[in-house]
C-alpha cells in the first residue's frame, strides 16, 4: 500500500481528521509498522493526494490529520474491453489494470468464457471495488475506475461498443494477426483482450465489423495477466 485511500466515511466531524479501522489499520500496524507522529501518503477517493500524520493509534483505530493538496496521476485514455477471465485471475488483472491507470474496464462474455465465471463472488460489485482500491493504493492513484459487466457479446459489440469506442483507436489483441500492435499510440484507445482460450474467428469478425483492427505482439502467447501490462506499456510508453 503506497497510498492509503480515504473515503468520505473515513472523515470525522473535525476538519481534516480521519479515523481508520479494519484492513487499513492492520496494514499500517503490520506492514508500515506505523506509530504516532509518522507521516504517510494518503489520497481521497476521486480526489487529491497528500499526507496524513498519525495522531493516535490503538487496536481499534488509527486517527490521522490529513492535508490533501496534489492531483492524482493522469489516467490512461483507454477503455479496456476484457473477456471475463477465470475468477482467480480476475483479481490480479483488475489490480494490474487499475494500477496502470485504466479508468474504464468492460468485462464481456465470449464463447470461451465459462458460464460459471459469471456466478463467481469475485464478479460482485463489492469485490471489483475492493480490487480496484488495491490497484489504486499500489499506484498512488485516487480515481476509481468504472467497471461494466456485459454478459451478452453480440448485443454489446453491435449496439453499444460502436458509440463507446467512437473517436478512439480501436484494437483487438490477437496473437495470430500479422499486424504488429502499434507502439505509443498515446491518444484515446479502446483495446479488446480475449479470454484464456482466445477469441473465436466469429468474435474477431464482429469486432472488426465494429471498426477494430486485430493486432499482435508476436507469436508468443501470453497469459491475459501478462498480455495486458505488455499491451498497455506498448501503447503508452513513458
Ligand atoms: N489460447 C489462446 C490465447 C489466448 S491468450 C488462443 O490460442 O487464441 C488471451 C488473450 O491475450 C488473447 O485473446 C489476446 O487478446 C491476448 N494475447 C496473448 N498473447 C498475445 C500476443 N502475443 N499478441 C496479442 N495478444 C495477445
Amino acid at each position: 500500500m503506497n497510498l492509503i485511500l480515504l473515503f468520505d466515511d473515513d472523515f470525522t466531524t473535525e476538519p481534516g481528521m480521519v479515523r481508520l479501522t479494519g484492513r487499513r489499520l492492520r496494514h499500517l500496524k503490520e506492514v508500515h509498522r506505523a506509530a504516532v507522529g509518522k507521516t504517510l501518503t494518503v489520497g481521497h477517493a476521486n480526489g487529491a493526494i497528500g499526507t496524513g500524520e498519525i495522531l493516535s493509534m490503538d487496536n481499534n483505530a488509527v486517527e490521522m490529520t490529513v492535508s490533501l493538496i496534489e492531483p492524482p496521476p493522469a489516467p490512461l485514455p483507454l477503455t479496456l474491453i476484457l473477456a471475463l477471465p477465470r475468477p482467480k485471475v480476475l483479481n490480479r488483472v483488475i489490480i494490474a489494470a487499475t494500477s496502470m491507470g485504466v479508468k474504464r474496464l468492460v468485462l464481456i462474455n465470449a464463447v470461451r468464457v465459462e458460464k460459471s465465471f459469471w456466478q463467481s463472488p469475485r464478479v460482485s460489485e463489492e469485490n471489483l471495488l475492493a480490487q480496484s482500491v488495491l490497484g489504486l493504493e499500489q499506484a498512488k492513484d485516487t480515481q476509481l475506475p468504472e467497471i461494466l459487466l456485459k454478459k451478452r457479446f453480440k448485443p454489446f459489440v453491435e449496439d453499444e461498443l460502436p458509440a463507446m469506442a467512437r473517436g478512439t483507436e480501436k484494437l483487438v489483441a490477437h496473437p495470430y494477426d500479422a499486424t504488429a500492435c502499434p507502439m505509443g499510440v498515446g491518444g484515446p484507445t479502446t483495446l479488446a483482450v480475449g479470454p484464456e482460450g482466445g477469441f473465436i474467428p466469429y468474435e474477431i469478425d464482429k469486432l472488426e465489423e465494429a471498426g477494430f483492427d486485430a493486432v499482435s505482439m508476436g507469436e508468443r502467447i501470453l497469459r491475459v495477466e501478462s498480455a495486458i501490462p505488455a499491451l498497455l506499456s506498448r501503447l503508452y510508453p513513458l
